[in-house]
């Protein structure tokens, strides 16, 4: 059942007050967040003024919506008007955003309760939240692990039911492997579904939001209302919803279950396929061949945006940090220097570089060769599939530390989430299972671009199958 449409229904019959359930989980917040640090920002204030205002709308007795009264979170790279949204970067470290993303607004819309602003590695740039410049998210099933990233708060704080729902972004797999790490459902959309505006930009081509929930139909719900054409972004558009066909066929690319697959990841996976097969969904090996590309195709077109949508904090725009002198470019460079962490200026240095002339034709335009094969790959693979199932991650939440000097072992976290980025596609993490220590195991689900809505009721479907046991 459905955790959002619980708590309408006992809005409805009053069995609890919208300031009621908001303080339930400001309190939750209070016990839990100390040692996890999901949050930045709380808006405790704001959010019991505006529950107060919603009882008086509810004594009314007029037709509310569902998502009427829902206490939420967002990941701090959405900006939220009159609230600080920092992107995990000291650079940003006092910034009042001055207007609401879109996808804010279309909450505001609907009377969902923003409980605050949640971490993140640095502007999203990271698989574990240890790149955020203020604090290390830790994971409620082991504080010494990872909750994964660059999402990791919105992740935490669903999970733990400090809210009911969270925003997060996704370039690379921000959503879903977070979501798998902290045993959650985690969606990225169709690449242009959900507006973009007044999302801090990582990569342009890439970065979707999309919502963290317990349950599928949850995360349906705040699709619904999150996404759809906006005059704001260009890129944006209405999704139809289809039919879905009565027999699926789900394709398991045989490149995902190769080596550095974690065995109990591997055993969960192949122990739950089963189950599908049991419900005469028919199961067929596919070939995703570029798929062994679509990690090296990632790290020149994300870093090469990156370089460019990064170059205007330059001091003079947005909260500039102090600087002793006055001079322009060592304005530049105190700001910049001081300013991002590592892991941001390693990107800046390589997206700068397979710009630059001499090798932009060596990389960046090579990269952009590859996604355009690996999204014909794609597009083959669903001329004879309906989904593409695989495990979302090809670990378990790794300890906090563990990964953090090896740049080029976190980003093989990010191995089969990418993909659907490239391509543009709906893919959602689903949690499975747990492995024998008890670390939540997550499995991707990918479909056809614009195929969302049915992606969500095959989701759905599955989620039954687990709840069943
Ligand atoms: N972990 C990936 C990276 O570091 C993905 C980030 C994201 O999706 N925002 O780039």
């Amino acid at each position: 059942m459905s955790i959002i449409k619980e708590i309408h229904q006992k809005l409805i019959k009053r069995e609890i007050s919208v300031e009621e359930l908001v303080k339930e989980k400001i309190k939750i917040i209070k016990e839990k967040d100390e040692k996890l640090k999901a949050f930045l920002t709380l808006e405790e204030k704001k959010a019991i003024f505006l529950a107060k205002r919603l009882d008086e709308e509810l004594k009314k007795g007029e037709k509310i919506d569902l998502l009427f009264g829902i206490p939420y979170a967002a990941k701090d790279n959405i900006l939220t008007e009159g609230i600080r949204t920092t992107a995990g970067s000291k650079i940003l470290e006092n910034y009042i955003a001055p207007y609401d993303a879109t996808v804010i607004k279309r909450l505001k819309e609907k009377k969902a309760i923003l409980i605050g602003k949640t971490n993140l590695d640095e502007f999203a740039m990271g698989s574990s939240t240890e790149n955020s410049a203020f604090q290390v998210t830790k994971n409620p099933y082991d504080l010494e692990r990872v909750p994964g990233g660059s999402s990791g708060g919105s992740a935490v704080a669903v999970s733990t039911e400090m809210v009911v729902f969270a925003l997060g972004s996704d370039t690379g797999g921000s959503i879903r492997q977070p979501a798998a790490f902290c045993g959650v459902v985690g969606f990225k959309p169709s690449y242009g579904s959900v507006s973009r505006y007044g999302l801090i930009a990582m990569a342009s081509s890439l970065d979707v939001i999309g919502p963290f929930c317990k349950k599928v139909e949850d995360v349906r719900i705040v699709f619904e209302a999150i996404s759809g054409k906006d005059e704001l972004d260009a890129t944006s558009y209405n999704l139809e919803k289809k039919e879905q066909k009565k027999e699926l066929i789900i394709g398991l690319p045989k490149e995902c279950f190769l080596k550095g697959l974690d065995k109990e990841v591997e055993e969960k996976t192949k122990e739950f396929l089963k189950k599908i097969e049991k419900e005469n969904i028919k199961i067929k090996e596919i070939n995703l061949k570029l798929l062994d590309y679509a990690l090296a195709c990632y790290y020149i077109i994300m870093p090469a945006e990156v370089s460019a949508n990064l170059a205007r904090y330059d001091g003079l725009r947005y909260s500039p940090l102090e600087n002793e002198k006055n001079d322009l470019l060592d304005l530049y460079f105190q700001t910049r220097g001081r300013g991002f962490g590592k892991e941001v200026r390693r990107r800046i240095l390589l997206g700068t570089y397979v710009l630059s002339r001499g090798y932009y034709e060596a990389f960046y335009k090579k990269a952009q060769k590859v996604r355009r094969l690996i999204q014909k790959d794609y597009q083959k693979a669903f001329e004879e599939v309906d989904f593409i199932l695989n495990p979302t991650t090809p670990t378990l939440p790794f300890k906090i530390g563990e990964k953090i000097t090896d740049p080029l072992s976190m980003y093989l976290s990010d191995v089969f989430t990418v993909g659907a980025n490239i391509a543009g596609l709906p893919s959602l993490s689903l949690p499975i299972g747990f492995s024998k220590e008890g670390l939540p195991i997550g499995l991707q689900i990918t479909g056809p671009f614009c195929s969302d809505y049915l992606l969500l009721d095959f989701a759905q479907k599955l989620e039954q199958l687990i709840e069943r046991k």
